[in-house]
């Protein structure tokens, strides 16, 4: 009798820094779990062996920078029953998007001692831009435990269950105390997605929104509290213009708060 294939899962990498790669590589004990359910037929991060596509699921790592790799995330969705973003790079942009909100041939030539070797797009976008996608996982990096249920849920033919609520729901959930109510601390916890488990709230610090906008986020009464505990415009345009900054409501957030 002939055994029965399993599928195939591959990663890919654009622009990022690689932590959310790196989140995988770190779930140790499910990955062992992992093998035995999957064939890992493209990961460069954990083996130099390479399977030939079509692939049953990819994960896809980073934003699109280059010109090459606007060619190249055609080519993957291509080979790709299943496309699924991981992190704030593939999702929204990440810290690179940065960019987009100024001209980038004026870093080109204060950065590269020669100009002409880099060959760049003038912004830095999602995935989901270019082709595609059939899920998208956030976090800068992404929750290890979410990345196994997305995994699990794909290959078992099911939805994933990563609520798209905020991150006080999920102070709420393990009894942390609200730090902008009881201590006046600035927190983005209202308007930033689940998934992190509210860690940052935990320690008694506001939340800086790593895991960008949730489901239906009210920013701009949000900036309103915030200019009331005595933040200060600029600073308000700071805190929306990082990892997420190229997600819409974090950006309109912020040119809200441009001179
Ligand atoms: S989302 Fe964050 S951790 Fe993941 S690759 Fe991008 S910068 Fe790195
Ligand atoms: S609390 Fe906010 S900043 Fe901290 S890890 Fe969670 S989403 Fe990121």
């Amino acid at each position: 009798m002939a055994a029965t294939r399993k599928p195939k899962l591959a990663v890919w990498k654009f622009s990022s820094c690689d932590g959310c790669q790196l989140t995988l590589l770190d779930c140790e004990d499910e990955l062992l779990a992992l093998v035995g359910e999957v064939e890992i037929a493209n990961f460069p991060e954990a083996s130099r062996t390479v399977v030939k596509g079509p692939y049953d699921l990819s994960l896809v790592e980073g934003s699109i920078t280059t010109p090459h790799d606007a060619e190249r995330i055609h080519q993957v969705r291509r080979s790709s029953k299943l496309l699924v973003t991981i992190g704030a790079c593939a999702t929204a942009g990440g810290i690179q998007a940065l960019k987009n909100f100024k001209d980038v041939r004026e870093f080109i030539s204060i950065v590269y001692a020669t100009p002409a070797y880099i060959d760049t797009l003038n912004k830095s976008t999602p995935i989901a831009d270019h082709v595609r996608v059939d899920f998208e996982l956030r976090g800068c990096p992404i929750n290890k435990n979410q990345l196994v249920e997305v995994i699990s849920a794909f290959l078992h033919g099911r939805k994933p269950n990563t609520p798209a609520h905020s991150v006080c729901i999920e102070c709420k959930q393990r009894g942390t105390v609200c730090v902008m109510v009881a201590q006046g601390t600035p927190c983005l916890g209202p308007v930033t997605h689940a998934g992190c488990g509210a860690i940052c709230p935990s320690y008694n610090r506001g939340c800086y929104g790593c895991f960008g906008p949730m489901e239906t986020p009210n920013t701009e009464s949000l900036s309103g509290r915030w200019t009331g505990l005595g933040v200060k415009q600029q600073d308000l345009l700071r805190v929306f213009r990082s990892f997420n900054a190229n997600a819409e409501p974090f950006r309109r957030e912020s040119e809200r708060h441009e001179d």
